[in-house]
């Protein structure tokens, strides 16, 4: 990347929104690591830093408003106005509609949706300001539907809308919005799904394998490549889309 910009990656102390972080680090930019809790980001943290980067970690709830506003304006005050923000921050509460609690439809939305919505709106004031900006937006294979996932995918699939309004939104100002669909990523995200399922992590990792078309399961770094492809000046011309990275047409 020719210029130091400053990205705000969300939940990053751990599994993609950490491999973001670091990958938008190496490519030169200052990084704000949030997540809910500070003490967790040291690791996302340290590994930037460890290698010459500049990062800070940030604790706070991105469906919480004035979270979001603190944690921008820090951003803004220690690194530089933020003009990179990836929404990735997200949490599952699975299971079936018939078995779905309201707190479990409600977190869900809470934390993809209005997250990224509080999060984005905070920030495009410092993007329209520079004439410049990039925004990913992390959904799914499960925006597609998925059986046991309905708060999710509602969600992951509102965030496709949320993109590409904001692609035609803030266009005229040099921001661009795009969102990654991953499909299956070894984090513990899924480790969690592993368990709930009662199968090891590691037989769920061989299980899924064997129905993507390049035989692998993906891992963060993959989805940090897109990222950063999507954050890059390279990529001007490239907005409102959802890249599906998944190993195949089918999660
Ligand atoms: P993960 O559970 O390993 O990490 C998510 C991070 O988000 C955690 O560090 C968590 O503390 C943080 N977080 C949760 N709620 C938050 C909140 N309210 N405010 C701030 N931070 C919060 O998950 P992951 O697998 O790395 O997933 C990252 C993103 O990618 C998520 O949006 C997820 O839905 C999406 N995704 C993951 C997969 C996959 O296979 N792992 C597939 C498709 C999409």
């Amino acid at each position: 990347m020719s210029e130091t910009r400053v990205a705000i990656v969300t939940g990053a102390a751990r599994g993609i929104g950490a491999a973001i972080a670091r990958r938008l680090a190496a490519d030169g930019n200052h990084v704000a690591v949030l997540d809910l809790r500070e003490e967790d980001t040291a690791s996302t943290v340290a590994a930037i830093t460890d290698k010459g980067g500049k990062a800070i970690g940030i604790g706070a709830d991105v469906s919480v408003g004035p979270h979001v506003q603190a944690a921008v304006a820090r951003t803004a005050q220690e690194l530089g106005a933020p003009t990179v923000l990836v929404n990735n921050a997200g949490i599952l509460r699975d299971n079936m509609l018939f078995k779905m609690a309201d707190e479990d439809w409600d977190a869900v939305v809470a934390v993809h949706l209005r997250g990224a919505f509080l999060m984005s709106r905070e920030v495009q004031r410092h993007q329209v300001e520079a004439r410049w900006g990039r925004v990913v937006n992390l959904s799914s294979t499960s925006a597609l539907g998925n059986r046991g996932q309905a708060n999710y995918a509602a969600a992951k699939a509102g965030l496709q809308g949320f993109t590409k309004t904001l692609a035609i939104e803030l266009g005229p100002f040099g921001i661009t919005a795009n969102a990654i669909a991953p499909g299956f990523i070894a984090t513990d995200m899924l480790r969690a799904s592993a368990a709930r399922l009662g199968i090891s992590f590691e037989e769920y990792l061989g299980a899924a394998a064997q129905q993507i078309p390049v035989r692998r399961v993906g891992q963060p770094d993959d989805i940090a490549a897109a990222a950063s492809y999507l954050c890059s000046d390279e990529a001007s011309f490239v907005s409102g889309q959802v890249l599906y990275v998944a190993g195949g047409p089918q999660a």
